[in-house]
């Protein structure tokens, strides 16, 4: 029989929050109220909340025992030596800056070393990422390997394509390219990982042409899990050192703390250049606060220094990747089709594939998104035409998204087995009922970014006819 349990939790609950389920009539009422939009419900109207990995983590006793330890002095305070020592030891660099959460990170390092019209290389930019260097006038290349469009559950599918990155290099210059990022675990393509030999190959080939290579690095030990599972010769090195041994190929990192930091807030830079970090602090005063706390308070710091330690943790890292992939496989054996691999945060539905009935211009994850609440009381986000179609502004086409999906993050350490099961039962029962579900049509939205706050309404019969 095949194993489908995941690993046992490697903790016990010794703080609980309550979490009610409103009756059908209620969130019938609530959505509606929300006008379809996932993103206007309050989170006390949901019962198991997967819109993100983001600042949803749970603390340990030990991180909420430090975190009465801060030193909330504004120069110097000790909370911020210990911060610095632990960022240190895990990413190897001389100079360590608190940030308050990731995208302050990538302002104060694109405001530094970004130049108008030169390029910066991803193997994917997170939405932020790409927002930022757009915003300080880069052009955001993604180079992602071939092997992530395909359908078969490939090892390592977040890593660069290296020999477009070298074509790149070759055609535009390498005094155009202000920087190559890896981001890992690769976020938008659904938190697939980078392997330990793509991570040397990118930066021997940066190191060769001189070009700076950071890391965005918000999920880099669920990363280095993959790497201890999957890549040969890392079976028996711990988590640590295979993240020391990552890091050091690089000339600096960001990060978003609000995941892997396993804390609520906090963000992080560290870099070995002198030069970057003077210029990064100068603007950092300005902007965000005195380079000792970064936007923080002394007791973020201490929160941080603690979970920075504890997400080394074999047993949790396997506990927590090992979560995704049961969600995953409840999922497909309720006849979700899903991306597979799981990545590691989140489980990605093919609401397209479901749902081939509703065309994109109808929203499928948006139908999907909607059913999980009604019937479920569960949150999850639309990762499809709602969030990246529209109008072209450009070419004034309207566009689609490669592919309508369906995301459920889940936060660390929050929910049990338990609510997973619940989770896959309720996906049997929609997948049951999924041709009555129909699609949905934008009754109000914004220029940019428009699924955080347009309003939708089901489509009627005359709406399907139109469409199809
Ligand atoms: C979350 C995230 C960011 C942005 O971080 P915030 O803390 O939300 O500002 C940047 N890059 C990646 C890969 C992320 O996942």
């Amino acid at each position: 029989m095949k194993d489908l349990r995941q690993p046992t939790e490697p903790f016990r609950i010794k703080s609980v929050e309550p979490i009610k389920l409103l009756s059908r009539v209620e969130r019938e009422e609530k959505i509606k109220a929300a006008k379809y939009n996932v993103f206007k419900l309050d989170a006390q109207d949901v019962y198991i909340d997967l819109l993100t990995d983001s600042g949803t983590n749970a603390m340990s006793n030990r991180q909420w025992a430090a975190l009465m330890m801060g030193d909330e002095s504004y120069a110097g305070a000790i909370s911020f030596r210990h911060f610095e020592k632990t960022v240190k030891e895990i990413f190897q660099k001389k100079y360590v800056v608190p940030c308050h959460q990731g995208r302050s990170a990538e302002n104060l390092i694109f405001s530094t070393l970004l130049k108008k019209g030169h390029y910066v290389v991803n193997n994917t930019h997170f939405d932020t990422t790409r927002g930022n260097t757009l915003h300080k006038g880069g052009i955001p290349i993604d180079l992602p390997c071939p092997e992530v469009d395909s359908l078969d559950p490939l090892l390592f599918k977040g890593n660069m394509d290296t020999m477009r990155l070298e074509d790149f290099i070759v055609k535009h210059g390498a005094d155009k390219i202000d920087m190559v990022i890896m981001t890992v675990t690769n976020n938008s393509v659904g938190g697939q990982p980078v392997s330990m030999k793509n991570i040397k190959e990118v930066s021997s080939i940066c190191k060769k042409r001189k070009i700076l290579f950071f890391f965005d690095c918000a999920r880099f030990a669920e990363n280095c899990y993959f790497i201890k599972k999957d890549e040969p010769g890392y079976e028996n090195k711990s988590i640590e050192e295979i993240a020391q041994e990552m890091f050091a190929t690089c000339d600096g990192v960001m990060m978003s703390s609000k995941k892997d930091g396993l804390a609520n807030i906090g963000g992080l830079i560290a870099v070995n250049d002198e030069e970057i970090y003077r210029q990064i602090t100068e603007l950092m005063i300005l902007i965000e606060g005195f380079p000792t706390y970064g936007g923080l308070a002394g007791r973020d710091l201490e929160v941080l220094s603690v979970g920075l330690k504890e997400v080394l943790d074999y047993s949790y890292l396997r506990y927590r990747v090992e979560q995704v992939r049961y969600l995953g496989e409840k999922l497909k054996e309720a006849g979700m089709p899903i991306v597979e691999p799981t990545g590691g945060h989140a489980v990605f539905i093919d609401a397209g594939r479901l749902l081939p009935h509703i065309s994109p211009e109808g929203f499928p994850g948006q139908a999907l998104t909607i059913a999980f609440y009604l019937e479920a009381g569960v949150r999850v986000v639309e990762i499809g035409s709602l969030m990246f179609g529209g109008i072209d502004p450009v070419t004034g086409e309207k566009v689609n998204a490669k592919k309508e999906l369906v995301r459920m993050a889940l936060p660390r350490r929050v929910y049990t087995n338990s609510h997973l099961d619940y989770i896959a039962e309720w996906a049997s029962k929609i997948v049951a009922d999924k041709d009555s579900l129909r699609g949905y049509k934008i009754t109000h939205q914004s220029t940019f970014l428009r699924h955080f706050t347009c309003e939708l309404e089901e489509m009627n019969t005359e709406d399907i006819k139109i469409n199809s």
